[in-house]
This record gives structure tokens, sequence and C-alpha cells, in this order.
């Protein structure tokens, strides 16, 4: 049988990979406005970077990571998410000398051992962006204008911004005390890894998708509505800055996140076109971690773009594959030597140039051109090679031109006014 690819982990095609080009592109042009450079870090990683990173009682960590064991006996992991890569990256260069705010952004392959489903896979795209060294809450709601900008530009939506905080190492104890005392009321009710983990790891119970632990804590006390002095200062200071520069957003006291490292301002982008799979995007502020990972103390924002959930959500809408400048139909063999030359001559000028390769009858090789859009067709047989003339066909409006088929700057001039004009 033949061999087919492994579950949960897709190819992307042509036709589709156009639409994943076009979110690409737009990250680099918005992105590249807000003054973020690229980092690209390998896709495997010590295992030992995401227990410490993401916290070894999270869902990631305890159930979805790809980890093995290399042919010395190393801990490796597929990378389930990019923060905790660019961090050891940016602590590892010491990116921080070279710059006191370094703002990063990434695109790549992620893995993570769920359940497949529509808007979930095992190997997944994310489209994330970090910025290392900036506590002042500008940097928040110039991170959410970012995302908000990219996600206009894409064209969605349908999107929802919820945004909330999780306080910080000095408010949370105090909250902790509560939520733990409000979740031992209702232990019964709770999941088997709930049940485990309430007291270890508390918020995990408010991210837990299980449908009885969602309805027990639905009436859970909020961070919110405990936040210390400084943390409360600092949310309303994104709010507020969230209102000037009028980018819309809801309040989410309910807002975990599946992630240990995040505090303070966190945020998902959410839709209900996706089913159960209601988060696109997803981020918050992450104060320790670059410390935590044995590098210096700065302050650190971030978030992730599912590029899948994206591509589902531009449904339909096409992105139109590059149609081909011109199209050469030949008649007999001369004339395919000819076509094979002038094509080959006109791609080297970054024209795109096709022919058929098969020698077929005119009437097929007409209806290649038509099936690939082409803007122009050229007919070529013994009598064009003689007289050295051709007529240049216009597909768009049906009208005809003759060309000198030696004078190639001609033939190019002509071409590219066509490209820029459509
Ligand atoms: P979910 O609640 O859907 O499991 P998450 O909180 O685990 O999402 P994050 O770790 O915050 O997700 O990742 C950011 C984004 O990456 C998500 O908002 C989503 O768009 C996308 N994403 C996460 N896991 C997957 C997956 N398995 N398949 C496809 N996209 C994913
Ligand atoms: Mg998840």
């Amino acid at each position: 049988m033949a061999i087919k690819a492994i579950k949960g982990m897709n190819d992307i095609l042509p036709g589709d990979i156009e639409t994943w080009q076009f979110l690409e592109q737009k990250v680099r042009e918005v992105f590249g406005t807000y003054g973020f450079n690229e980092i690209r870090t390998p896709v495997v990683e010590k295992t030992e970077l995401f227990c410490r990173s993401i916290g070894e009682t999270t869902d990631i960590v305890e159930k979805e990571m790809y980890t093995f064991n290399d042919k010395s006996e190393n801990s490796l992991t597929l990378r389930p998410e990019g923060t905790a890569p660019a961090m050891r990256a940016f602590i590892q260069h010491k990116l921080h000398n070279l710059d006191p705010v370094n703002k990063l952004y990434y695109m790549g392959p992620m893995f993570r051992y769920e359940r497949p489903q529509k808007g979930r896979y095992r190997q997944f795209h994310q489209i994330g962006a970090e910025v290392i060294g900036v506590e002042n809450p500008m940097i928040d709601a110039q991170v959410l204008a970012m995302l908000h900008h990219y996600f206009c530009a894409i064209g969605i939506d349908a999107v929802e911004l919820q945004v909330n905080s999780l306080g910080c190492p000095d408010c949370r104890p105090n909250y902790r005390k509560f939520l733990v005392e409000f979740l031992e009321s209702r232990l019964e009710t709770l999941c088997g890894d709930c049940q485990r983990r309430y007291q270890t790891n508390p918020l995990r119970v408010l991210d837990c998708k299980v449908p009885g632990c969602k309805a027990a804590t639905l009436k859970a006390p909020a961070v919110l509505d405990h936040l210390c002095g400084a943390c409360e200062e600092h949310f309303t200071a994104v709010k507020s800055h969230l209102d000037t520069l009028e980018i819309p957003y809801v309040l989410n006291a309910r807002m975990v996140r599946g992630l240990d490292y995040y505090v303070r301002t966190t945020f998902e982008l959410v839709t209900d076109q996706l089913g159960s799979q209601s988060a696109v995007a997803a981020g918050g502020r992450y104060d320790g971690l670059v410390e935590s990972l044995d590098g210096p103390a700065l302050p650190g924002i971030g978030f992730a773009i599912g590029i899948e959930r994206l591509v589902l959500m531009k449904g339909g809408e096409k992105v139109q594959a590059s149609r081909p400048d011109i199209f050469f139909a030949a008649m007999g063999e001369a004339a395919a030597e000819k076509s094979f030359i002038l094509m080959s001559q006109l791609q080297r000028a970054g024209i795109h140039a096709e022919m058929d390769y098969h020698g077929r009858s005119l009437k097929s090789q007409m209806r290649r051109a038509n099936k690939l859009a082409a803007r122009y067709t050229l007919i070529l047989g013994d009598q064009e090679l003689e007289s050295g003339e051709a007529e240049l066909k216009n597909m768009d409006q049906s009208s005809q031109e003759k060309v000198q088929l030696n004078d190639l700057a001609a033939l190019i001039a002509r071409l590219t006014a066509q490209a820029v004009l459509t």
C-alpha cells in the first residue's frame, strides 16, 4: 500500500498554498512596520526547555509533547510552541546586548500530540511575535494594535479580542488561596486531572475543557478581582491605551491561558466560525520567563496565531495563483524548439512563460493556455518561423498584434506593460 502522511499532519498543496503565502507576506509587511525582525530557531529543542518554561503540570507538557531520545540518549522534543525557543535563542546570543528592546517574529511548524479534528492538528503552524525589554503598558497596546492591524490586512473581521490580567507573583498567592478554597468545595465535580492538580496548579482547572470542570468553575473567583496595586495600574493603562487607539476588545475575567509563564496582560482572539476550536490567536506577558531560563531579568510580551485556523476562516476565498504572462503554442518540431528558446529567454527576464511539452494539436494547446489563464499566447508554426513574425494574442481582450520573433526586447516590453496593468 502506498505510504501516507502521519495522522494530524497535513500536506499543503498548490491551490491552497497561495492563501498561506498571502498570509505570510502580510506578516512581513505589517510586522515590519512595527519594527519586528524575523527569527528562525530549530524545530527540535532539549525537552527541559519546555518543561521549565511552559510548566510541568500543563496539558502541553503532561500530554501533548512529541518527546524522544536521540541516539546519544538526549531527551529532545519537537517544539510545541515558539516563545520558549525564541527566549532560549535570545539568551544564548545575548540579543539584549545589541539592543535593549528586541522585537522578534517567527513563522513555522509546531507539534502537539492532540486528537486531530477540524482546526486541531498534530503538526500545525504558528505566526508569533515577541517583544523583550519593555515594561511600559504602551507596548501591550502596541502588540494588540499590531495583531488587530494584521487581521484587518488579511481581511478577517469575525474575531473578538478578549483581554484579562493574570496578576503577578505578588498578587497571585493571595488569589490562589481563594481559588483553592473554592475548588476544594467542589472537588467531587472536577475531572481526575483537576482533582490531582488543583493544589499544585489551580489556574489550570479554570482552563480545563471537560464540561464538568467548566460548569463547576463558572462562579470561581477571578484573578482580575485580586490584582495588586501595580498590576491594577498596569492593566488600567493597557485598557486606556487600547481605547485611545480605538482597538475594540472585551474583558474576559475567566481566561487563564494554558501555559504557566503568563503574568499580567493576557489575551485571545476568538471566533464563533470554527466550532470548538474558537481561539485563532492568543498571547500575553511573560515577565519572569527570560530570567527563569537563566537570562537577564527582562520583561516580555507576545502572541501566536494559528495559521490553519486563519486558512479555514478564509474558507473558499481562493487567492489567485500566478498567471502565465505568455503561453507558446507550437506546431511542429522546429517551432517547438524556437518556442523553447524564447520561453527560456523570457523566464530569465522575469516573465512567467509556459509552453506545451507534448506536441499536441493546436486545439489542445489552446485549451491548456486557457486553463492556465495565460494573458497572451503566441502561436508558432513553420510559416511564422520563415517570416520571423507571429501573432501575439491577448487572451483577455481577444485582440491580436504582430510581433517580431527576434525582437526580444520589444516582446518583453509588451508583456511587462500588460503585467503591470493587471
Ligand atoms: P486551544 O485552546 O485551541 O487548544 P491553545 O490555548 O492550546 O489553543 P496556544 O498554545 O495559545 O493555543 O497557541 C496559539 C494558537 O495556536 C491558538 O490560538 C490556535 O490558533 C493555534 N493552535 C494551538 N494548538 C493547535 C493545534 N493543535 N492545531 C492547530 N492550531 C493550533
Ligand atoms: Mg491547546
